[in-house]
């Protein structure tokens, strides 16, 4: 598409297998940053949620390679669209540990859990029921090829017809068509991810571990070997069962330099604990992270979650993707007020919320933690600086959504 001079391109034959399917928004994607979208729009555009439909390629329960953490932000925004997220299977951990090489801090939020585990398959599914119910035409599996703009609207190519919108939101994740159909060219941050679920017991009993089952785990031990990031232990459940779900995150931050193979530092911590990586199936899946100079709108299209990027220190996107809805309804709403759909003050907007500021904070917290990679500095970040990390933690990393809470108390009222 190409999207910034607002034309077709030249000789391209997009309506072969037009159906007369007008909207005023299509979202592409329904996972986390789709389904928020869509559900904020039901709560301050009700009108225009009634015209908008959301393409998923997959059919819900569908898989999605996540360890599943949600943070406190996640449930604060889920709050506020009155949904109970207890109605999804979960399993709490009561504290998270920050630790190199086995040894660290600990971060514990008063009087609740510290992250609620679910499973994405199910979270994804209650989410796409809850807006279904709420009124929002979803159509399972269909697969957007390519989008085409032009003056007045959009088409959305998809091997099952031709759509047409007002406008369009890319909510199709970190490998998603959309971002790429409108900037082609655009540098990608990317980290590499590994995922591998478990019994809750290895070779050794927890006692011999000194592993608490309770407990979620993110071990920075791998950063002076080059891996800009950090493997991690949480508890889950899979159909009922406890389980762990353990992985390894990689910026990529220090690519250029000499690594080791990305599996690893994983396997050498699962051993420490008893567990034999070999003996598990290892899945792969690349996050999209967030940087200041990521692009995130062209007339007519505007970009959500991982299209965008997740937050870059751990890859956190669920919450991100949860607030990214927020944003994105917000400009849709006061787009079709002025009937103007350019988007050219969507990313301003993203970017002086909370959200945006949480997102510039730790992709600088990622430039200072991950480049200065030597071992002492890593040993007095997680073992000595507690009460710098816990506070930094506190401000930049958690609890933004309750300012991205007030703005939009205010905004319901504009609207
Ligand atoms: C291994 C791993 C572990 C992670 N662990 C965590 C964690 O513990 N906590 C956390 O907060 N984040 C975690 N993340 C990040 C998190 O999964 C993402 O940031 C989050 O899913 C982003 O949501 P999204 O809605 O932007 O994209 P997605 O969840 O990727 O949803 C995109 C949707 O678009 C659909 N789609 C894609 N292409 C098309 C197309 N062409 N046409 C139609 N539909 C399409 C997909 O099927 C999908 O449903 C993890 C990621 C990985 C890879």
């Amino acid at each position: 598409m190409n999207a910034k001079d607002g034309n077709s391109r030249p000789g391209r034959e997009p309506t072969r297998n037009l159906q007369k399917m007008e909207y005023d928004v299509i979202i592409i994607g329904g996972g986390p940053g789709g389904l928020s979208t869509a559900l904020h729009l039901q709560q301050i555009a009700p009108q225009l949620s009634t015209r908008s439909l959301l393409l998923e390629k997959e059919h819900y329960p569908r898989f999605k390679l996540c360890a599943g953490g949600l943070t406190i932000d996640a449930e604060i925004i889920l709050e506020r669209l009155k949904l109970d997220v207890n109605e999804v299977p979960h399993v709490f951990a009561d504290d998270i540990r920050f630790d190199f090489e086995s040894k660290g801090l600990n971060i514990r939020i008063p009087k609740r859990h510290a992250l609620r585990v679910i499973r994405r398959a199910e979270f994804d599914n209650w989410l796409a029921e809850k807006a279904k119910t709420r009124g929002l035409e979803i159509r399972e599996g269909v697969t957007v090829r390519n989008i085409i703009q032009d003056k007045d609207g959009v088409m959305v190519e998809t091997d099952g017809g031709t759509f047409r919108a007002q406008v369009v939101v890319g909510a199709d994740g970190s490998n998603g068509v959309t971002r790429r159909c409108i900037f082609p060219r655009a540098s990608v941050h990317t980290a590499r991810v590994l995922e591998i679920i478990t019994p809750l017991k290895g070779g050794l009993t927890a006692v011999e571990a000194s592993h608490n089952n309770n407990q979620a785990y993110f071990d920075f031990s791998p950063i002076p070997d080059n891996i800009a990031g950090y493997v991690w232990d949480f508890p889950t459940q899979v159909n009922g069962e406890a389980m762990r779900c353990w992985g390894i995150y990689d910026t990529n931050i220090l690519a250029n330099e000499k690594r080791p193979q990305l599996k690893e530092p994983l396997a050498e911590e699962m051993q420490r604990l008893g567990f034999n990586l070999d003996d598990y199936e290892v899945k792969g899946h690349p996050i999209r992270w967030f940087s200041p100079e990521n692009q995130m709108s062209v007339p007519r299209v505007l970009l959500v979650g991982d299209t965008v990027g997740a937050d870059p220190i751990f890859g956190e996107g669920i919450s991100i993707a949860l607030g990214f809805g927020v944003s994105a309804a917000r400009e849709l709403k006061e787009s079709f007020q002025r009937g103007e759909f350019s988007f050219r003050r969507y990313k301003r907007r993203v970017m002086w919320s909370a959200l945006g500021q949480t997102l510039i904070a730790r992709w600088i917290i990622a430039y200072i933690v991950y480049p200065l990679k030597w071992r002492w500095f890593q040993i007095l970040l997680w073992r000595w600086l507690k009460p710098l990390v816990v506070c930094v933690a506190w401000v930049f990393v958690l609890n933004w959504s309750r300012r991205l809470g007030r703005a939009g108390a205010k905004n319901l009222q504009f609207f």
